[in-house]
């Protein structure tokens, strides 16, 4: 059975924070491919300064090239004003067609779930994976959304590939990994002011920086 995560971001950059936890989850869900979707317009980011989807592209296609399960649409690039989840999952299921898909974010996003776009309907359309961030994790993040939501939770542990049944409700995995303190907000300020960030950013996307003069 092919399965495949989208995992939705605005990568601007994308960081260890993103790759890492994307890598335990396709361990954990033995998923066949993670396929980044940089955000065309992202909901939740209306009215901040953010560089150009071309760039963020470029950065993620150099951030996931040494990995062969791991690839990036360019879906979101065409779509005008605010790109909601609940419309890329079928255009993103079609790109990438497989037997058993998710939707793949992080436990901070989690669980501010019930702000999205037609969020109780996103739960019913695909199973939604949450990596581990340090910020919100364990029963506060479970108490932070509606119990109905709590109950739909399982959790993968490390080492052992997690079957997900298509049948009943979709499913809300946990994986559990050590979180990765990383955040693409700090690292932005971190290389404006001149910081070295190797390590969190990969030396691709650090070269890119540099080049296009990002951030500065
Ligand atoms: P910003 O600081 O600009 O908000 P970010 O670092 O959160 O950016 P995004 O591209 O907005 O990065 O995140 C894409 C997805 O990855 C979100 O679902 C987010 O929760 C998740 N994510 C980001 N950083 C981490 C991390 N360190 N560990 C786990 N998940 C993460």
């Amino acid at each position: 059975m092919r399965r495949v995560g989208f995992f939705g971001g605005t990568f601007d950059p994308p960081h260890r924070g993103h790759l890492e936890p994307a890598q335990r989850a396709a361990e954990a869900l033995g998923l066949d491919a993670v396929v980044f979707v940089p955000a065309g317009s992202p909901p939740h980011k209306q009215g901040e300064p953010m560089t150009s989807f071309g760039h963020r592209f470029a950065m993620t296609v150099l951030a996931t090239q040494g990995e062969p399960g791991f690839f990036v649409s360019d879906l979101e690039a065409a779509r005008q004003g605010p790109t909601y989840t609940i419309d890329s999952v079928p255009l993103l299921r079609r790109a990438w067609p497989a037997e058993q898909t998710f939707f793949i974010l992080g436990s901070d996003s989690f669980v501010q779930i019930t702000t999205w776009h037609r969020w109780a309907e996103l739960l019913t359309l695909i199973h939604l994976v949450v990596l581990h961030r340090d910020t919100s994790w364990g029963a506060a993040m479970l108490e932070a959304v509606p119990s109905w939501v709590a109950q739909r939770v399982v959790w993968a542990k490390p080492g052992r590939t997690l079957a997900v049944p298509e049948t009943g409700p979709r499913r809300i995995v946990m994986v559990e990994h050590p979180p990765i303190a990383a955040a693409a907000t700090d690292l932005r300020a971190r290389i404006r002011a001149g910081e070295c960030v190797a390590g969190l950013v990969p030396d691709a996307v650090l070269d890119h920086i540099a080049k296009y003069r990002l951030y500065r």
